[in-house]
This record gives C-alpha cells, structure tokens and sequence, in this order.
C-alpha cells in the first residue's frame, strides 16, 4: 500500500515532466531553455514550491499566482492520470522489467494523446519511439503487430473511397472529396496493440477504443459540427484497458 503511494507519486512527476513535454515539443522550445517553466500568459518564471505535482494546482486554484490566469486544467489531469496508470501497471506487473517497459510506453501514449487532442496531429519521431520500445515488452509478437497495422490501412482505404466517393456524392459535399478517414498517426499505435496484446485481445482493444470514441463523435453531430475526433486516446485507452481486464473479462466468458 505504501509502495503504491510511492509509485503515484513518481507517475504524477513523470505526468509534471509530460505537461512540459506537451507544451514544448509542438512548439519545439528547447527542453533545457528556459530551465524553469513560466507562465505562458505573463511569462512569471514558476517557483520550484508552484511547480509540485498535483498539489500545486490545488494551491493555486488553478491559477497563475501572478496574473490569476487560468491554468489548463489538463495540466492537472495529466498528472493524476500518469499517477494512476503507473499505480494500475504496478499492482498488475510488480516491479519488474514489464512495469518498467509498460510504464514508459504508457507515457509515450499520455504524450501523443494529449499532443492528439491538442493539435490533430502528432510528431512522427514520438511514434517512432513508442513503436520502437513496444518491440522490447514480453511476448510481443511482431507477426500480430504488422497484421493489425495492415488491417487498419485496408480499413483506411475502404472508408476513405466511401467518404471521397459515396457519402461526398450523397450529402453534396465537395470538402469531403479530399478527406481521409483514418489518421496515419492511427497506423504505429494500432501495431503496437497487435504486437502487445496478440490478434484476440487486441481486436477486443480496438473496439474499446472505437466504442469509446463514439461518444465525441455524437456530441460532434448533436452540436452540428464535424469535428475531427482524435483517435490516439481512444488507443490508449483500448490498450490500457484490456492489458490490465482483458484476460479477466475473458475468464469470465468461457466459465
Ligand atoms: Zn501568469
């Protein structure tokens, strides 16, 4: 139990050092220049006593301590949840090799997520990395990863040529003529999955993440507007899902 606590603490700085990362690498600020991190409305340097995980957020209220403009509160969020998963992979895996494999994966994925939802878009390099450190968990089957990766480009095709050509005819909507239906981002992460997870957990992984990704994409049409759902998070959230369940939730279909 005490452990545990130890271990949320370490993923909450692990999530403080992500939200720098959040930050800084789209906008390719030097990680090192500035030192310290300031505030990106009045430019206040954050004193080391602002700058503690979780609880200076709570202090603040959510504010610079400068010029009470609000913080994200995702800032907030990052950190309770790299807390969270990190403690969630340690009473699964202990602390071996696999907790530490995972852990670094998972925030790799909390990086691209929240990049995802930020900007649509994600660095190539990010996924390279987490595609690259996937090949080292236990079990990982490489056959899964490039048949998962495959599917989804044919996935990719069928639904782009029904959008470009069928549901742009239909609705007369010449935009859709150039859209695709998947992101290539999608492509690393859905490989990873396989890989990790093998062919029958992992598809089980992609449909949490479809099923989950569907409720943004209703609240996108209940409020007219098309908006692009990221589907990194949705990913993540497959993957972390059925890693930790999924076996459970198997167990409980075949007695
Ligand atoms: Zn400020």
């Amino acid at each position: 139990m005490e452990f545990s606590i130890l271990i949320f603490i370490l993923g909450s700085m692990i999530g403080s050092f992500l939200n720098m990362l959040i930050y800084r690498l789209p906008l390719q600020i030097s990680l090192i220049n500035p030192k310290r991190s300031i505030c990106p409305n009045c430019g206040n340097q954050i004193k080391w006593s602002e700058n503690i995980p979780i609880l200076s957020y709570l202090f603040l209220k959510g504010k610079c301590s400068n010029c009470k403009e609000p913080i994200s509160s995702s800032y907030f969020f990052v950190e309770v949840l790299s807390g969270g998963v990190f403690v969630a992979l340690f009473l699964k895996f202990g602390l071996d090799t696999t907790f530490v494999l995972y852990s670094l994966l998972f925030s790799l994925l909390i990086l691209l997520s929240f990049i995802d939802l930020k900007y649509k878009a994600v660095p190539d390099y990010l996924l390279l990395m987490a595609l690259f450190l996937s090949f080292f968990l236990p079990n990982f089957v490489f056959g899964d990863a490039l048949m998962f990766a495959g599917g989804f480009v044919l996935l990719d095709f069928v639904v782009t040529f029904y959008i470009q050509n069928i549901k742009s005819r239909i609705t007369n909507n010449e935009e859709l003529q150039n859209q695709k239906a998947l992101g290539e981002g999608d492509i690393p992460i859905v490989a990873i999955i396989g890989g990790a997870l093998g062919l029958k957990l992992g598809l089980f992984a992609i449909i949490v993440a479809a099923i989950t990704a569907i409720f943004p994409a209703l609240y996108g049409q209940m409020k007219h507007k098309e908006i692009e759902t990221p589907f990194i998070p949705y990913l993540f959230l497959g993957l972390f899902f059925v890693l930790l369940f999924g076996e459970s939730i198997y167990m409980i279909d075949v007695n």
